[in-house]
């Protein structure tokens, strides 16, 4: 057909399951030579589930009491950790209280006010909770050690339990790692809010080495924006809210749509809307193959 490159290579994409936003994203992915991806809910299915819940000694909470709390305070959430924990409740058939002045902090975790009392679920080394040789931190330390992302419970400031999740690799993640070092000549890094024992075991996984662990959403913009100044030409690809500043900041970003956050669609500059990894690299290659035609 007649029509220009970039456009055909935007049509090409879409036939894909990428919606690029303009020609000018099609160039930009045809430039990149370093890629950045997140874990939960891009390299994973995005659709973790509940496999620990660990009321601690003194919360006078049982297990479905902690699950309950934890799910009343998370239901207003988009997370998909949050949304894993509203899940495991609702199998159990756990009656869910009313929840006030929710608030959620992207990289952290959930605020809100249940029957009265501040209710707070999210990183146990980023909640503001008693220090050291509280009894939490043997029992995250456990969880973390199998691999698991840990949750923490606060009530009224007291840590009241810890839930255990986890998420699977994509199909896809090894294979789309793999083409993705192809293509750019260097090894994707994962950057995660995760902790660092459970992003290096599903890093291994996917045939990742270089893991940055423990990063708060400007971390992971701070990362690529330092790459960046030293002439890489960084594609991003994230799918929360939480990588909504990497993506705004990449040279190129990416979103996986489907568990996609609203902030994380709107900012990246294409969304895979079909649920697959795989479609990533051939879209860098397509881009590739445009730009050489306009140029
Ligand atoms: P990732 O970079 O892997 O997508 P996030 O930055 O979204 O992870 O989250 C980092 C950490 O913050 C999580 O591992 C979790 O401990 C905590 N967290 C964030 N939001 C929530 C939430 N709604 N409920 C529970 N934990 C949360
Ligand atoms: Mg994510």
């Amino acid at each position: 057909s007649t029509m220009p490159p970039l456009l055909a290579a935007i049509a090409n994409a879409g036939r894909r399951g990428v919606l690029a936003k303009s020609a000018v994203v099609m160039e930009r992915l045809g430039r990149v030579d370093a890629v950045a991806l997140d874990k939960t809910g891009t390299l994973t299915e995005g659709a973790p589930h509940v496999t620990d819940v660990r009321p601690l000694p003194g919360s006078g909470l049982d297990d479905d009491a902690l699950l309950a709390l934890a799910a009343s305070a998370e239901h207003l959430s988009e997370h998909p950790l949050a949304r894993a924990v509203v899940a495991a409740a609702r199998d159990r058939g756990l009656p869910l209280a009313d929840a006030a002045d929710f608030t959620a902090v992207p990289g952290q975790g959930v605020t809100a006010t249940v029957d009265g009392r501040t209710v707070r679920v999210g990183a146990p080394g980023r909640l503001p909770a008693p220090a050291a040789r509280a009894p939490q931190h043997a029992v995250v330390a456990a969880l973390e050690d199998a691999g698991r992302t840990a949750v923490l419970v606060l009530r009224d400031g007291a840590p009241v339990g810890v839930l255990g999740l986890t998420d699977r690799l994509r199909p896809d993640a090894a294979a789309t790692v793999a083409a993705l070092g192809r293509l750019t000549g260097r090894p994707p890094v994962l950057l995660t809010g995760d902790n660092e024992r459970a992003a290096r075991q599903l890093a291994a996984e996917a045939g990742v080495t270089e893991v940055r662990a423990g990063m708060l959403p400007e971390d992971k913009a701070a990362f690529v924006e330092e790459a960046q100044a030293r002439g890489r030409r960084m594609l991003v690809v994230g799918d929360g809210v939480n990588d909504a500043p990497a993506l705004a900041a990449a040279h190129a970003g990416i979103a996986m749509g489907t568990a996609g956050s609203d902030l994380a669609l709107e900012t990246a500059d294409a969304v895979v809307v079909r649920d697959e990894l795989a479609t990533i690299p051939s879209l860098v290659q397509l881009s590739r193959t445009a730009r050489r035609l306009v140029v």
